[in-house]
């Protein structure tokens, strides 16, 4: 075994209010600055929907991840060569317009304007045509006020497999909130993809960073990473990511977006992994079979032979002690309510989401909670998501490790509200 520590994240998604609070703190600390303004090393966006920037998903079009090609994993959009050659034709990254174009108010020109007497009105955006219409339909989060009426989110990838009928009736009432930063993969497709070799991945937490000196502004790592993570800044002529907070970590604060987060949804931890095997599970075959094999490379930190080989390899026992205290371990490894993000990607991200559940509460009343009689397979309309559209955003397509892991949580909350209850009775 070739043990490795790694810092990672769990996001559970039902509590998460869609406040950018997370966001607005990481912009005022990383990247308030010329030449990145319209990046945001964290984001939230709404689903379904067409995301930031947009179509991020669709792998197609910008040729992010890794794919199995003749028995290989190969980058998508061909190795760091073959790019090269391509690099004048510019090759699949989003533009601007792809992420929005910033703007600041001229502020001594608005606070100095006489009063207005005419009320704003809103340009409908029917009033607008053409190519232009085509760019800006779409912010990073309309899907919140859309309310259905545009089919923007039928471009969202997570919907293969569902009836339209189903998500044309539950795109119109429900969305739910992702918070998205770089994963700081185990096999990371932007260090793989850059030619000056100036990303790379850090042995002492797993964080995954650019080099600042090294970096010639290729950009193949904006076209490699499948998440869209890496920014480039015009001003420096270099990309830049997220970088785990690093300097908060190695002072023992967490991050930024984990302190500052209302719904407190942000959980940090530490989890060990066999480095060995990485290779395996990230070219395992079928993509249903991903996630399980992806699973498969994470130790036990309270076996005493993973202890044992961990000590002789030099991880230290402050971080061994963190691993048998990590929420993420327990949350991801342990109870396996919280999944990686695509791991179709086959990048082994190491930030892991628990799936919304919020069944509609007349429903619970009317008794649609699963019973064991039901199979314990939780009903469609008790909850907020169909099944299949959280199996593609989280597990590849495979429904059972998410049916598992909602009946979990129903569980949990049932038990929880069912001892409130007797707590106001017994009082
Ligand atoms: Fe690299 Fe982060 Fe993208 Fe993973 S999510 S490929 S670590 S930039
Ligand atoms: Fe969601 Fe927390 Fe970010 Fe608010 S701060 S948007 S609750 S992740």
């Amino acid at each position: 075994m070739n043990i490795r520590a790694q810092i990672a994240m769990v996001l559970n998604l039902d509590k998460c209010i869609g406040c950018h609070t997370c966001s607005v703190t990481c912009k005022n600390i990383w990247t308030n600055r010329k030449g990145v303004e319209y990046a945001w090393f964290n984001n939230v966006e709404s689903k379904p929907g067409i995301g930031f920037p947009k179509e991020w998903e669709n792998q197609e079009k910008w040729k992010g991840g890794w794919k199995k090609e003749n028995g290989q994993l190969e980058l998508r959009a061909g190795g760091r060569i073959s790019k090269l050659v391509n690099i004048f034709a510019n090759p699949d990254m989003p533009e601007i317009d792809d992420y929005y174009e910033p703007f600041d108010y001229d502020y001594p020109k608005l606070q100095n304007k006489p009063l207005s007497e005419a009320a704003p009105t809103a340009r409908p955006l029917s009033q607008i045509t053409g190519e232009r219409m085509e760019k800006i339909q779409w912010g990073p989060n309309w899907e919140d006020d859309l309310a259905g009426e545009f089919e923007s989110r039928s471009v969202d990838q997570n919907f293969k497999g569902i009836q339209k009928q189903i998500y044309k009736d539950f795109e119109k009432t429900f969305h739910m909130y992702l918070p998205r930063l770089c994963n700081h993969c185990l096999n990371p497709a932007c260090v793989a993809s850059c030619p000056s070799g100036a990303i790379y991945k850090r042995d002492e937490d797993g964080a995954v960073l650019i080099d600042q000196d090294r970096c010639r502004g290729w950009r193949m790592c904006v076209s490699a990473c499948p998440y869209k993570k890496i920014y480039f800044n015009w001003e420096s002529g270099k990309s830049e990511k997220c970088i785990l907070c690093y300097p908060r970590i190695e002072s023992g604060m967490p991050t930024a977006c984990a302190e500052s987060c209302v719904g407190r949804i942000r959980y940090m931890g530490v989890v060990l992994y066999d480095a060995d095997r990485i290779s395996d599970a990230a070219a395992v075959e079928g993509e249903k079979d991903l996630y399980n094999a992806q699973m498969d490379i994470f130790l036990d930190p309270n076996d005493p032979e993973v202890i044992r080989q961990a000590q002789e390899q030099g991880i230290p026992d402050t971080w061994l002690d963190a691993a048998r205290r990590s929420p993420v371990y327990k949350m991801a490894i342990e109870w396996k309510i919280a999944f990686p993000l695509h791991p179709e990607y086959r990048t082994l991200p190491m930030m892991w989401y628990v799936p919304p559940l919020s069944p509609v509460q007349s429903q619970i009343d009317q008794g649609t909670l699963p019973t064991e009689a039901d199979g314990c397979i939780p009903k469609a309309e008790a909850l907020r998501f169909p099944v299949q559209y959280l199996a593609n955003l989280l597990t590849a397509g495979d429904e059972k490790p998410i049916i598992s892991a909602l009946n979990r949580l129903l569980a949990m909350r049932s038990n929880q509200r069912s001892k409130a209850v007797e707590g106001t009775c017994n009082t």
